[in-house]
């Protein structure tokens, strides 16, 4: 590293980047998570010109005029569009250097970002490099799975099997993890956003009413779930949902209650795929992981992982425990903050470098 670079980087914040297919964390080493905003970009379709970054941009999401799109831009657990995805770092980047300093900073960090694992190495690169031209001295890719399971506080290094599942919006990363490395692992594309997907298309079909996206997801935070409360009677009562959406036989707007067990009827093939996969990679794992694995169960992470009653249904699937992380939804975010406070930590896991 050239020693002006070296110099500069005593004036730099080193974060860490949780590059989410729905939310993008940011973790500023000593300081912790400072930036938690929805993955999204909002530009000028013609010009590519970029209007908004973030929180900002998701509001514009299904209200901007024609000429503007609102995207995405990991979408699928991929990346979708490369330079909205440069464009989201280097905001942040440059963010985290404007905001968390008493005097301006020149921006040299080293920067960690965890990625989904289905981002092909010729993207990681891409993205290492991406991170450089916005400033990083050093830039350090991480899968996701690796990340949440650091940030979970699996121990990792050890010669133990650990199982992690990290439930996101595009993509669900189930992994077994052992001596600081992946040992196998899936990333499948059913998660938060299929779980919006099924409630839309629940309502369309049973009551021909048309829902938004943020109505749908906003249905499954609230009331969500494969299984409700015991079965103790005050909590048999079932809630209630008032929705909004618009009438596909008159086209004007309409409001109808939906039951909890309605939408837990739309969630419930979602959860099932989520689970078969899970099944599946336990019977993949060597075996003598499997016994570590059915002894030290299973660890959820991601946003996924908070619908109520879905740690029970993994765990009745599985036949072993199932435990919710601690902030499920920054566990990445923090893992990639680990990984810069031990730099030690950060050599033995494989990791892709930037240039
Ligand atoms: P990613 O890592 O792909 O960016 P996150 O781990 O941030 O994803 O999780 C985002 C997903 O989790 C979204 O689909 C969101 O709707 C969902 N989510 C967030 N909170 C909850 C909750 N309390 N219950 C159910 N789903 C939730
Ligand atoms: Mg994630």
């Amino acid at each position: 590293m050239n020693p002006i670079d070296r110099f500069l980087g005593i004036f730099s914040h080193d974060i860490g980047i949780d590059l989410g297919t729905a939310n993008t964390l940011v973790y500023v080493r000593g300081k912790g998570v400072v930036i938690r905003e929805p993955s999204a970009v909002a530009r000028h379709k013609k010009t590519k010109e970029i209007l908004a970054i973030g929180t900002s941009a998701k509001k514009m999401m299904g209200r901007a005029p024609v000429a503007i799109e609102v995207i995405r831009p990991l979408r699928n657990g991929v990346i979708a569009d490369f330079d909205a995805t440069a464009a989201m770092l280097s905001h942040y980047i440059k963010k985290v250097h404007e905001t968390e300093s008493t005097f301006p900073k020149i921006p040299r960090p080293r920067v960690v970002i965890g990625i989904p694992s289905g981002v092909t190495e010729v993207e990681r690169r891409a993205v290492a490099e991406a991170a450089i031209d916005a400033g990083a001295r050093e830039a350090n890719l991480i899968e996701e799975p690796m990340a949440a399971a650091i940030g979970a506080g699996l121990l990792i290094e050890g010669p133990e099997g650990n199982f992690i599942v990290d439930i996101g919006g595009g993509t669900s990363e189930i992994a077994v993890i052992s001596l600081g490395g992946i040992v196998l692992g899936r990333s499948v594309r059913i998660a938060g956003d299929e779980m919006d997907e099924a409630i839309i298309n629940y309502v369309r079909l049973k009551y021909s009413l048309l829902l938004g996206q943020p109505t749908a997801e906003a249905v499954k935070i609230g009331v969500g779930g494969v299984e409700m409360g015991e079965d103790k009677d005050a909590q048999k009562e079932t809630k209630l949902t008032v929705v909004r959406g618009r009438d596909l036989e008159t086209g004007l707007p309409k409001s109808i209650k939906l039951t909890s067990e309605e939408i837990q009827e739309a969630l419930s093939p979602i959860l099932q795929e989520i689970i078969s996969n899970i099944v599946d990679t336990i019977e993949e794992t060597p075996p003598e992981l499997t016994g570590d694995i059915m002894k030290k169960g299973i660890t959820l992470a991601g946003g996924g992982s908070l619908i109520p009653g879905i740690d029970k249904a993994i765990s009745e699937a599985a036949k072993m425990p199932v435990y919710i992380a601690d902030d499920p939804l920054t566990c990445v975010v923090r893992g990639c903050g680990l990984c810069l406070e031990d730099n030690g930590l950060l050599k033995r896991i494989r990791v892709t470098k930037g240039l």
